[in-house]
């Protein structure tokens, strides 16, 4: 047995920043296991990719901001050129809808982010195919974008190698050992891998691996959601922003020459490689029909579905759990874990190295406790 410090289950973008980050402060003997042979089979590899900081939760809102800082600009020794096309996002509302988004654009302001309220003509002006969409008004916020994030994932891990950090790809967590209270290691098909400390960024599965530890009960619900990526259309300007309908719950943004879309839906699902549901496509079309009818002709060549592991207040889950002395969770990243990357990977190292972390209060799996 190889005497290990940090164990950290799950390559994805919880996993894979935290590692990152947990080296760069100095902490050596740290292992990634994750259970495919490659890194961002789930919900980091199937995701929208895109950026965005006017968000209702304003504990969210603050690590989408910092995140979002750091992808615009990343450092010049990072190991991998990643693209961010800062095209922009319009965020739709109406009714209470829009005064709620009002709200979180002038929040998002007092923290030095551009965010503007737009009339809807000047919204339709914008983006040419909203025409006859309806609605209040919209945000517009020059600094959001779409990133690549295949990119962005390699480059937190070869990052973390470079500082020593090891990648076992292949094995999977299938117990967590603890003696007196305290994680003592993790059981994978090849043995027993000692451990001090344990950090949970399973995503989907973090309800799992906390069970296997008898950690604290976090309530986090895998909800799939689909997205469809239309045939090519001449119609599309590359440079539109992403548009996300907050009110009526769809999205869309270009992509390979047409659109990406999304429905929003979430239903619950057992963690894993979600089907695609055939009724979504029905769903989406639907909502194209009342909320967007000027893209009714569209057609669809592509979809797929993700999922997105929800806290039952939607707050993220990072922190020491209270139970199980070395048990530390990074999960539940929900609809932001792209976004707040770089942000939580940071948050979650200076927790287990030093305690602290602005705002972590908020973030902490104590709040779930009976
Ligand atoms: C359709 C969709 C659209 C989205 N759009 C956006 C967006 O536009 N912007 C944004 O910021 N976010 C978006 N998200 C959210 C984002 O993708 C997630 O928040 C983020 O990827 C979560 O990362 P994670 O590392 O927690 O989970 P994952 O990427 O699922 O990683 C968890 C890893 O743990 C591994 N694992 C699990 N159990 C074990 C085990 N027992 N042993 C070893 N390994 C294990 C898994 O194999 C997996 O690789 C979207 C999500 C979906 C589904």
């Amino acid at each position: 047995m190889v005497d290990l410090l940090c164990v950290i289950i799950g390559a994805g973008f919880a996993g894979a920043a935290t590692a990152y980050h947990l080296a760069r402060r100095g902490v050596s003997d740290i292992l990634v296991l994750e259970q495919e042979r490659v890194p961002g089979v789930h919900s980091s590899g199937r995701n929208a990719a895109m950026v965005r900081q006017v968000v209702s939760d304003p504990a969210i809102a603050r690590l989408a901001r910092q995140g979002a800082s750091f992808l615009r600009c990343l450092p010049g020794d990072w190991p991998v050129p990643v693209l961010f096309r800062q095209n922009g996002s319009l965020l739709l509302g109406s009714g209470d809808g829009w005064k709620k988004l009002m709200e979180d654009a002038g929040l998002a302001r007092q923290d030095g982010v551009e965010a503007e309220c737009w009339s809807e003509e000047k919204a339709k002006e914008r983006v040419g195919v909203l025409q006859e969409a309806n609605f209040d008004g919209a945000v517009w916020c020059p600094t959001d974008g779409v990133v690549d994030i295949h990119a962005l994932l390699t480059g937190y891990l070869k990052g973390a190698a470079a500082l020593g950090v090891e990648v076992r790809y292949g094995c999977s967590v299938m117990g967590i050992e603890v003696r007196d209270g305290q994680v003592s290691g993790v059981k994978t098909a090849d043995g027993v891998i000692r451990a001090e400390a344990v950090i949970n960024a399973a995503g989907p599965w973090a309800g799992v691996i906390g069970k296997f530890a008898g950690a604290v009960d976090a309530p986090l619900r895998p909800c799939r959601r689909h997205l469809f990526v239309s045939a090519s259309l001449t119609w599309v300007d590359p440079t539109w922003p992403f548009v996300w309908d907050v009110s009526h719950d769809l999205y869309f943004r270009p992509e390979s020459g047409g659109l990406l879309l999304c429905p929003c839906d979430q239903d619950e699902v057992a963690p894993g490689d979600p089907p695609v549901d055939d009724s979504m496509a029905e769903h989406l079309a639907e909502k194209i029909r009342r909320f967007l009818p000027q893209m009714i002709d569209i057609s669809i060549k592509k979809s797929w579905a993700g999922i997105r592991t929800l806290s039952a207040d939607g707050r993220f889950v990072i922190g020491w759990d209270p139970k199980i002395e070395g048990f530390f969770w990074v999960a539940g990243l929900g609809g932001h874990g792209v976004t707040t990357s770089y942000s939580v990977g940071a948050l979650a190292a200076s927790l287990i190295t030093d305690g602290v972390g602005e705002g972590a209060e908020e973030f902490s799996v104590a709040r779930f406790m009976a």
